[in-house]
């Protein structure tokens, strides 16, 4: 089976290319992810129209590439997967109508697929991990904990009430003076940093649950900022080191610990083969990455983290859910509709446009 995918919901343009033989872990035969980063630097964050206008101009090109580079034509295609949503809703609509276009022209099965369960899914493609897995997504839009029973069966245990980790590391670079995108600029300065300078809140860790809340923690940065220059006239540079690293070190404990406790309900279920699965852009960040894993190692539960280039959009990840979708029977039809809201453990919520 021969599946395309396309990915469109944020600010990156892909198409991908699966192949699944039999039983076996599908291969990856082609993943091209076109970034817009250049075209949204000025404005210090995602533009909506911008990025819609550059994925309507860029996903014919970018499937070309990806069929091109698996080495395939159209005709070798059995299935196109579209992420349908949650996401920027005009590029989510460019995708869905590239994709409805493809499937229409080359009488393609057509698939729509949640963009957070292509992230929540990942690990099966790259690990093959077992269900139910505990996923922590982590992203620049997204933070929650999910038990992954499967390819349409999520069970949300707790997630942020306010700002994503990676919102908040991007808002975080963006008072400091760093280049966007604010993760690694911030783990780079963190790394030189001394995290005992500055004694950043750590919210919710007095509250029972998995829930999370972040956007205090931009504010104390943000007050902490403003003091320094309020004394010195400006900020030097082991002061933004600093700040990074105690920025950086109360994410981590708060995930950490957050983390403990959703594996607590998660074990409660005897899952035979206890896994925590990391994915979004943030899970690319080595010293939270680091203490989840110590976590994982207290407690005797197998931990993996995708790949970099598979933490973050991509298309591959949207082909795979497609994938197991349509080999359980699910197949969507023209009137597939681009959803700007699509959690991934409640029914259907009220559609934009027209659809189902
Ligand atoms: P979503 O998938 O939820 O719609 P998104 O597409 O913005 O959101 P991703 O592409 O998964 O999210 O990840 C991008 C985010 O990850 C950005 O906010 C970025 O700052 C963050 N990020 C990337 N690398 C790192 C890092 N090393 N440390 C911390 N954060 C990081
Ligand atoms: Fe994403």
């Amino acid at each position: 089976l021969t599946i395309l995918g396309l990915e469109s919901s944020c600010d990156d343009t892909a198409a991908a290319v699966l192949r699944q033989t039999g039983d076996a872990r599908p291969e990856i035969l082609s993943s091209v992810v076109m970034g817009q980063n250049d075209l949204h630097a000025a404005f210090g964050g995602v533009v909506p129209e911008i990025a819609a206008r550059a994925h309507a101009e860029r996903l014919d090109g970018c499937v070309i590439k990806a069929l091109d580079q698996a080495g395939l034509s159209l005709r070798e295609i059995d299935a196109v997967a579209v992420t349908a949503g949650p996401g920027l809703i005009g590029g989510v609509i460019s995708g869905v109508m590239c994709a409805k276009g493809i499937a229409l022209g080359a009488g393609l099965p057509l698939v729509g697929v949640n963009h957070l369960a292509g992230h929540a899914l990942t690990p099966r493609l790259t690990d093959g991990a077992a269900y139910p897995y505990l996923m922590l997504l982590v992203s620049g839009g997204h933070c929650q904990f999910l038990i992954v029973r499967g390819a349409d069966d999520f069970t949300r245990l707790g997630g942020t009430i306010d700002d994503a980790p990676g919102e908040a590391f991007d808002k975080t670079a963006r008072l400091l003076g760093l280049p966007q995108p604010g993760g690694p600029s911030v783990e780079l300065q963190a790394k030189q940093g001394d995290p005992a300078r500055f004694r950043f809140p750590r919210p919710l860790l007095d509250r029972p649950g998995c829930d999370m809340s972040f956007s205090g923690l931009k504010t104390a940065l943000l007050r902490a900022r403003d003091g320094l220059i309020a004394e010195q006239g400006g900020l030097t540079r082991a002061d933004r080191a600093d700040l990074c690293a105690g920025f950086q070190a109360a994410m981590r404990d708060v995930l950490a610990e957050k983390t403990r406790r959703a594996l607590a309900l998660y074990r409660a279920e005897a899952p035979a083969q206890p896994m925590l699965a990391v994915a979004g852009g943030v899970a690319a960040n080595l010293a939270i990455r680091g203490a989840l894993e110590t976590v994982c190692a207290e407690q005797g539960i197998g931990f993996t983290a995708p790949p970099l280039a598979l933490c973050t959009d991509n298309a591959a990840m949207i082909a795979y859910a497609g994938l197991e979708r349509f080999r359980s029977g699910h197949v969507d039809d023209m009137t597939l509709a681009a959803r700007p809201r699509w959690p991934l453990d409640r029914g259907s919520p009220p559609l934009l446009g027209s659809g189902k």
